[in-house]
């Protein structure tokens, strides 16, 4: 953001016609009085102008006059939070940046300052208004619709599955997904531990038991081998779970080929959370489509979005139409509201789901973005050695929905002091999830560790995610890792 500082540097021996016409050429509003050894003196703006010529000065008279003040001034190693407060303070839209000697390095605006940089912000193409303006024109608002139809039969296709159901959210999927597989009052749900609650919620709405797994070190998913542990002791003591919810985290695939086997060894059906992996794939093979029923979120922040909403995906045609039964309030065939069952209002509205279409004709490009911002990250960054990004195993192709990184144990710096500093320069960072079973909610839940150290906790103590939007500027990804290179 540096400003060519000569154009709008000049002396006392300039005259007001030069000074005003140097705030012309350069738009900024803002002059630079700088002595005859080019140190900087004080901010000259066309208020000061306009006051010399209202005292009767002319537009030869030079600025000798003009008053002596003292200017809010920066030196480097400011932060961008620190420029901020002191422009409001002095309501003021520009501090020059000095050097040792008093020189002027650089001007900063506030217009230019204040801009954040966010963690994952929607990202619209160009089709999605079209469809929306379809749903208009054909007054197709709600309920369902044709939109929600081919928005439906386009995730199958693209995952590759024979079904999909369109919903409001994705934690209304997963909790449809449970109820599908009766999920009720009493019953034992095996969960990824390290997930957003929403993963959990529904088998707590449904009455069930949640008993954790913890993470594997290679991809920071469900751990196979805590899942047999867990699958070994719920069928010595009697009780298997009704389902096992494993997570994609991050827009990475879990290991599946073990998790599935040992789903399958166990007769305990899966359902795959992939609200985070829409795009990625597994050994070739579109993640979310390997469980009985998978589920995908279109929420705001995540790799595409409806604003709001989610997909159920499953192979049966039995299960994706008592899906849809289940999600329109499940009314009995009957020409009266007739119900044998409690259903839920579930479903997709027709307008959300053009926004859906339209973004999903980009869902490439849009992961192809966040992996470049991943890798950006990682290369620019490599030099520092306490930093460790989230590891890609050969068989994951991840879509990096979210930069996760984790700062090594001998690191000089913590998770807490690199968010606040990158904070302070008004960009956005998260802790990792923390854990399920470190939630005081869930303090009672069982819980299975990888090995006899939990891997969720090390992830969540040391873990980080930075901005990862597809929709992120190189100047942004620039000033990210600017910030964190400080820190070296
Ligand atoms: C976002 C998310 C959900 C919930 O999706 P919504 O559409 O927000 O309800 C579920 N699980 C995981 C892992 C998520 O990240």
């Amino acid at each position: 953001m540096t400003v060519n500082l000569d154009t709008i540097s000049l002396q006392r021996s300039s005259t007001i016609r030069d000074a005003l016409a140097a705030l012309d050429r350069s738009a900024m509003g803002i002059l630079l009085l700088v002595d005859a050894q080019g140190r900087f003196e004080r901010t000259v703006t066309d208020g000061d102008l306009r006051r010399m010529l209202l005292d009767g000065k002319t537009l030869n008279d030079d600025l000798t006059t003009l008053p002596a003040r003292t200017s809010v001034v920066l030196q480097s190693g400011y932060t961008r939070r620190q420029a901020l407060a002191l422009m409001q303070e002095a309501v003021i839209n520009h501090i020059p940046i000095l050097d040792e000697d008093g020189r002027a390095i650089d001007l900063i605006e506030r217009a230019k300052i204040d801009q954040q940089v966010l963690l994952s912000t929607p990202h619209m193409g160009e089709a999605e208004l079209e469809y929306v303006a379809e749903a208009f024109r054909t007054n197709w608002i709600a309920p369902l619709g044709p939109n929600v139809d081919a928005f439906e039969t386009e995730i199958a296709a693209m995952v590759g599955v024979k079904h999909a159901v369109a919903l409001s959210s994705g934690t209304a999927a997963i909790h449809i997904a449970l109820r599908l597989l009766d999920v009720g009052v009493g019953d034992v749900v095996f969960c990824s531990t390290l997930t957003f609650i929403a993963s959990i919620n529904p088998a707590i709405y449904q009455g069930a038991r949640p008993v954790f797994i913890d993470s594997e070190p290679e991809s920071w998913n469900m751990s196979p081998r805590a899942l047999e542990q867990a699958l070994l002791a719920a069928k010595a003591a009697g009780q298997l779970p009704k389902a096992v919810i494993v997570v994609c985290l991050y827009g990475q695939s879990a290991d599946m080929d073990p998790i599935v086997a040992l789903c399958d060894r166990f007769g305990v059906p899966l359902v795959e959370d992939a609200a985070e992996s829409l795009g990625a794939k597994y050994r070739g093979r579109a993640s979310g489509t390997f469980g009985k029923l998978g589920i995908y979120s279109f929420n705001g922040n995540k790799i595409i979005t409806t604003s709001g909403g989610g997909m159920l995906v499953t192979d049966s045609a039995e299960l994706a139409e008592r899906a849809r039964f289940l999600a329109t309030q499940a009314r009995d065939p009957a020409p009266h509201y007739q119900h044998s069952v409690i259903g839920y209002n579930y479903r997709m509205s027709n307008v959300l789901a053009g926004v859906g279409r339209g973004q999903l004709k980009v869902l490439d490009e849009r992961v192809a973005a966040r992996r470049r911002v991943f890798e950006t990250y990682k290369s620019e960054l490599a030099s520092i050695d306490w930093l460790e990004w989230m590891p890609e195993p050969e068989w994951s192709f991840s879509t990096h929905w979210l930069a996760a990184c984790v700062i090594k144990p001998d690191a000089p710096i913590t998770v807490d002091k690199l968010i606040r500093a990158l904070s302070d320069e008004f960009i956005e960072a998260r802790p990792m999830w923390k854990p399920m079973h470190l939630q005081p909610i869930f303090a009672d839940a069982e819980y299975y560790r990888h090995g006899n150290e939990s891997v969720s906790d090390g992830l969540f103590e040391r873990g980080i995610c930075l901005p990862s939007g597809s929709n992120l500027t190189d100047g942004q990804i620039g000033r990210v890792i600017e910030t964190i290179q400080k820190l070296q």
